[in-house]
């Protein structure tokens, strides 16, 4: 299945048409897209770490990504969201299902595609970024442990390197990291006969203000194991004590634990991806994560198409303000949406009184047929406009506390 590759000491006087630092989602798309419109690209991950991530993902990351049956380790049916009084409400999903996916194979396997497309895989650390003299860019990298480090040249390079983007921080001075919430999970063996009313068919979202005072938290199956966290951008707030409670209310206090682990979850697009130059972000290093969910996998991926497609029209053109077009396009597909969901966690995420209306709205059948509709599809559907006319009075006679 491995390609033949060049030894590593033949990189640091080639010049590739695109540099991809970061193989999750975000780059390893990139790099797949680029290699198969036949540029020279390399994709450049650091080893050992694997992505903390719920790895709940929309059919249409599925479809439009390709992603193979044997990548999803369990089909969700239904969300159960918990109010703060312990009340939920059950969403089934009529037409389809939320995939799961297990990011440690997932990811390799997303790595591998872009490899066996042609890109070249280097398994090493980005650690500084400098120009030559010829104004080109040029990475400096810090492979395993006994390997002598390397550098590449790079006509255009993306950083798909996650919510803390050392490419970023190195490559676009001034650029801003996004604001976030610090989210935690532990991965747990899900016993034969789990107890306290878990299900491996449906996804828990628990809004109440122990568990997250400003998000939520979630126990998401994943076939033999279950990812069980919470997040919150409150610095003081315990998110081990919080999984704590999930576990023991779920019935999980005493299953296994295979990981425990953290991550900052992007809130808010950058206002800026690129540095009108050479330079492109993608996914968390972009700060392209769904208000309100953290949902991020299948926009990671987006943005990696679109970073992979702005890039290619750059280098085609000569003309480095395509660049600005990943964003652009991006933003006129999707804006509209976050900007709403940023809206709807500013609201109904703020104390318990709210996420007890919250869950209560959740009990709508136009609410529960509109998120499916959009979380699935990722589009607002146009016929559907007195359903969304008649959700945000809804939404809005909760809010005022005029419903019952
Ligand atoms: C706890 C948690 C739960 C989540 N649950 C969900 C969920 O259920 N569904 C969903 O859609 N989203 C979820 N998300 C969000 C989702 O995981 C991210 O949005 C998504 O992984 C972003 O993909 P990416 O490719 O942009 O970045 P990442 O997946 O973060 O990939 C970045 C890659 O860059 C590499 N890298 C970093 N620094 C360097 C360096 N210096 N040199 C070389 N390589 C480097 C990393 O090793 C990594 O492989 C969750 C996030 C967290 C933290």
């Amino acid at each position: 299945m491995n390609q033949v590759q060049p030894p590593l000491h033949d990189e640091s006087e080639m010049t590739y048409d695109v540099a991809v630092v970061g193989g999750g989602p975000a780059g390893a798309t990139a790099a797949d897209d680029l290699a198969r419109a036949g540029h020279s690209v390399v994709l450049i991950d650091r080893a050992g770490r694997i992505k903390p991530c719920g790895g709940a993902i929309p059919p249409r990351a599925i479809r439009d990504f390709a992603i193979p049956p044997s990548q999803i380790v369990a089909r969700i049916a239904c969300a159960r969201m918990v109010a703060p009084s312990a009340t939920s409400v059950d969403m089934p999903i009529d037409d389809g299902y939320v995939g799961m996916v297990d990011r440690e194979p997932f990811d390799e396997w997303l790595r591998e595609r872009a490899a066996q497309s042609g890109a070249r895989r280097i398994t090493a650390t980005f650690e500084r970024f400098e120009r030559d003299p010829d104004g080109t860019a040029r990475l400096h990298l810090r492979p395993r442990d006994g390997e002598a480090p390397l550098s590449l040249r790079a006509r255009m390079v993306i950083g798909a390197d996650g919510a803390n983007s050392p490419l970023a921080r190195a490559a676009m001075p001034g650029s801003k990291r996004p604001p976030f919430v610090f989210a935690y999970h532990e991965i747990v063996r899900v016993p034969t006969q789990a107890g306290g009313g878990y299900d491996g068919k449906r996804c828990d979202v628990v809004y109440q203000g122990r568990i997250s005072p400003d998000f939520y938290g979630w126990i998401f199956p994943h076939g033999g194991t279950a990812s069980i966290g919470t997040g919150s951008a409150h610095k003081g707030f315990s998110l081990k004590d919080a999984v704590a409670v999930l576990r023991r209310e779920a019935g999980l206090e005493g299953a296994e634990t295979i990981r425990r682990e953290g991550a900052p979850i992007p809130m808010k697009p950058l206002k800026k991806w690129d540095n009108g130059r050479d330079v492109l972000l993608a996914g968390d290093a972009a700060g392209v994560v769904a208000p309100a969910s953290g949902e991020g996998i299948y926009y990671a991926m987006l943005g990696g198409r679109l970073a992979g497609e702005a890039v290619q029209l750059a280098l085609k053109t000569g003309d480095a303000r395509a660049l600005a077009t990943a964003r652009k396009r991006f933003m006129a597909d999707h804006g509209r949406v976050f900007w709403i969901l940023g809206l709807m966690q500013w609201i109904w995420y703020r104390n318990d009184k709210r996420r007890e209306q919250f869950v209560k709205l959740c009990r709508n059948p136009d609410v529960q047929k509109l998120t499916w509709d959009s979380y699935m599809n990722k589009q607002l559907v146009r016929g559907k406009f007195m359903a969304h006319v008649r959700v945000f009075f809804n939404d809005l006679s909760h809010l005022l506390g005029m419903a019952r």
